[in-house]
């Protein structure tokens, strides 16, 4: 068993001069006692301006993309200046300008184009990662801990699905293996590029909004690593979001299967596919605060010792509901649902929830809105000969919604507790538009108006005593 130790900083983590240099005390610190490989996200911020001028340059809205590209040079070189000595300040301040001319040549072909190829926005967005890991490494250098800056996309093999790529596992572990095997056995840290992969062939892929905690769970697991620690900017996973509930509190443990609900129905703490290469060697993981590392945080183990009732409410706000309703006892109802999730499926669009009726032969399902045009698409040309006959009626979409979960492993087993959840929110007289609980009892998951969806998410977690 190898003692490797997987340390992930996220992008607050990472955000300024001083906060590179608390991460750098931390990483130092554990590698005093064992092997560590870091893997980094952007700079906060930093992702949503790279995303922001590409959506310009396809725009041809020169003078934004010109904005952009100088506010993030000179963010990162003012971090540099901060960071680092004179001497090496220069040095990176090169490789800072050269990671920005590549930025640039992508993003002037945009230009050209009037297009955004979804290969050349994840060749061009990974670019953010780049940076903060080159800051970081050679932040480390100067502080004694030898550390090299690599590029995530080297050693994660991933499918050819833009955006959300998903890794390829064995080449990914022969990759990693063969680039980190030699660093750490000269004592050198990796501080990998978060977010980033490329496909066997070499297309540059990212792995989904987030994505730099599935680029550590994908490495870790990769290498057979001991641990992984998230590093955020709040104490653990808490009882709901901080922001929404500020009485919310930190759960000192949670299951794999119970991190993986929460972060799933919108908890952004984890990517929600963070532990999904986990699960097998069950590699423990921790989310801690990086502004606070004395908080003892909170542990993913693959078994609780004990889980009673709800543990967590979750919400997003960001999503539409579809439903779909035979018209006629000539097509079976299970059938088109069967072709309508098949249809989606195919587009590589996940589907939030899922609700039914057998006796209306009707059913409604979530999805992100960002994803509600494809998905559409989708169902409209999978369903048209139905649609056309009148067999099934028009798609209708409900975009005044909002999606709230409960989560707890304990909640299975506790009579009325669904009840309460819906007593709540119907006292805060908000309008339960849908519900779907999975067999496994791990989440109800509740379909609301829009508007109330944070006053449901507060009146759940009081009545949960969360
Ligand atoms: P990082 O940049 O470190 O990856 P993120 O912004 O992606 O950090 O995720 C951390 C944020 O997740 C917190 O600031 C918090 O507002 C939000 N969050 C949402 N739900 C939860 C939850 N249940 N527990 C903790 N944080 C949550
Ligand atoms: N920088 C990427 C994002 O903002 C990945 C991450 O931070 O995890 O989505
Ligand atoms: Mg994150």
């Amino acid at each position: 068993m190898s003692n490797l130790l997987v340390m992930k900083f996220g992008g607050t983590s990472v955000g300024s001069a001083e906060r590179m240099r608390a991460a750098a005390q931390l990483i130092r610190d554990a590698h005093q006692q064992r092997d560590v490989l870091v893997v980094v996200s952007a700079m906060s911020r930093v992702t949503d301006l790279l995303l922001d001028t590409m959506k310009h340059a396809e725009a041809d809205d020169r003078s934004v993309v010109e904005q952009n590209i100088s506010q993030i040079r000179q963010r990162h070189v003012q971090t540099a200046r901060e960071l680092l000595p004179a001497a090496e300040e220069k040095l990176i301040e090169g490789e800072i300008d050269s990671l920005i001319r590549e930025f640039e040549r992508i993003v002037n072909g945009m230009l050209m184009l009037g297009d955004r190829p979804a290969r050349s926005v994840d060749e061009a967005v990974a670019i953010g990662e780049r940076l903060s890991s080159v800051l970081l490494a050679a932040h480390l250098n100067t502080i004694g801990t030898h550390a090299t800056a690599c590029n995530g996309a080297e050693m994660i093999v991933t499918d050819a699905v833009f955006g959300n790529a998903s890794p390829v596992m064995e080449h990914t572990t022969k990759r990693a293996h063969a680039i980190v095997d030699s660093l750490l056995a000269a004592h050198t840290i990796p501080v990998v590029t978060g977010f980033n992969g490329a496909t066997l062939d070499g297309r540059p892929t990212t792995l989904g909004r987030g994505g730099s905690d599935f680029s550590a769970s994908i490495l870790a697991a990769a290498l057979g690593a001991a641990e992984l620690w998230i590093w955020t900017d709040v104490d653990g996973i808490m009882t709901a979001d901080p922001r929404l509930v500020p009485d919310a509190k930190v759960l000192p443990e949670v299951s794999f299967r119970e991190a993986a609900e929460l972060a799933y129905n919108g908890a952004k703490v984890l990517h929600p596919r963070t532990l999904a290469p986990l699960v097998d060697q069950e590699i423990p993981v921790w989310s801690k605060n990086s502004f606070a590392p004395q908080k003892p945080g909170t542990r993913i183990v693959g078994r609780l010792t004990t889980s009673e009732g709800a543990r967590a409410v979750t919400s997003m706000s960001n999503v539409a509901l579809i439903s779909l309703e035979t018209s006629s006892a000539v097509v079976s109802g299970v059938q088109v649902m069967a072709r309508a999730l098949d249809a989606v499926s195919r587009t590589n669009i996940e589907v939030l929830a899922i609700s039914g009726s057998s006796y209306r032969q009707s059913f409604c399902f979530l999805v992100r809105s960002g994803e509600l045009q494809t998905t559409l698409d989708a169902l409209e040309a999978a369903l048209a000969l139905e649609i056309a006959h009148g067999y099934v009626n028009p798609i209708e979409v409900d975009e005044d919604v909002g999606l709230l979960a409960v989560v707890g492993e304990g909640m299975r087993g506790t009579p009325g507790l669904a009840g309460r959840v819906f007593t709540a929110i119907s006292r805060e007289k908000v309008n339960i538009i849908a519900i779907a609980q999975g067999s496994s009892e791990l989440t109800i998951a509740i379909v609301v108006r829009r508007r109330g969806l944070e006053k449901a998410v507060r009146a759940v977690h009081a009545e949960c005593h969360l």
